[in-house]
């Protein structure tokens, strides 16, 4: 319907236009009965107000219910549910709006070892326990202008402002060390000391870099990663040459 309103706040405003001419009308209309028109128009503007009042004043909740639900939707089509990290893409829009790095640093790729392994063993639920407790160690490895997101499965991207190959050993310890998964404080029976490690392949970032190629090169670490036995970092350098941490 074309007429209809689109949102609650053209629903009010059409609402009170309505008022205002019902207002006027029945004005008019008892002007005609009644001699005195100070007495009719406070007699109009009170009932108009009574009758109005709990209207707008359920559209205005309405409102406010539809913004709650808006940014609700904003926040889904950006977080990863199960762990609360941001999703790949609100990763990109952060460090590469335009498919290109938007500055210089260090991209990450990690992926979780033998994760396949962990499902078909203790279950998925113990899985997912073991993705939370790698997202929170990742955390624990930003800085301010740094961002981590859960880049799909079992693999997450990782952005660290400034960064660069110097930085490869370090960043190692902080993230390819063994993980201990706190599955039983979920409440989720899993057997005590359980560890899950990630490897990661690193690629460095000029400012103006394409996404796409930087993604291919730190995949490509990451692959390197994983053939020289996993838990460890690994980044590409050009020229299809490796540097270990
Ligand atoms: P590799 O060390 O070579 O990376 O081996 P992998 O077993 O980790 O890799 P593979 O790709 O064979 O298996 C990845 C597994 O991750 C399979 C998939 O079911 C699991 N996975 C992906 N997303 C989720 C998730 O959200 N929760 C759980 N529990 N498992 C997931
Ligand atoms: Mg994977
Ligand atoms: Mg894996």
């Amino acid at each position: 319907m074309g007429l209809a309103p689109r949102n609650l706040r053209s629903a009010i405003a059409v609402f009170m236009a309505i008022e205002i001419m019902v207002v006027a009308m029945v004005f008019g209309m008892v002007l005609l009965i009644f001699p005195d028109p100070w007495a009719v128009m406070h007699l109009c503007v009170i009932s108009g107000l009574v009758i109005s009042a709990p209207v707008v004043g359920l559209l205005l909740a309405m409102l406010r219910h539809q913004s709650i639900l808006q940014d609700k939707l904003a926040e889904l089509a950006t977080t990863d549910m199960l762990t609360g990290l941001p999703n790949r893409r609100a990763f990109l829009r952060a460090v590469a709006p335009e498919g290109q790095f938007v500055r210089a640093g260090l991209l990450v790729l990690a992926d979780a070892d033998h994760f396949k392994k962990i499902n078909d063993t203790y279950g998925h639920d113990v899985g997912d326990a073991c993705l939370r407790a790698i997202a929170g160690v990742l955390r624990l490895s930003l800085s301010d202008k740094d961002i981590v997101a859960r880049y799909g499965g079992e693999e997450f991207a990782l952005f660290y402002d400034g960064a660069s190959l110097s930085h490869l050993e370090a960043l190692e310890r902080e993230i390819c060390g063994p993980i201990s998964v706190g599955a039983a404080s979920e409440g989720i029976a899993s057997p005590e000391g359980l560890i899950v490690t990630l490897s990661a392949g690193a690629f460095p970032i000029d400012a103006g870099q394409q996404s796409i190629d930087a993604y291919r090169e730190a995949d490509r670490a990451l692959y390197r990663a994983k053939m020289e036995g996993r838990a460890r970092l690994v980044a590409a350098r050009p020229g299809s040459t490796f540097l270990s941490a």
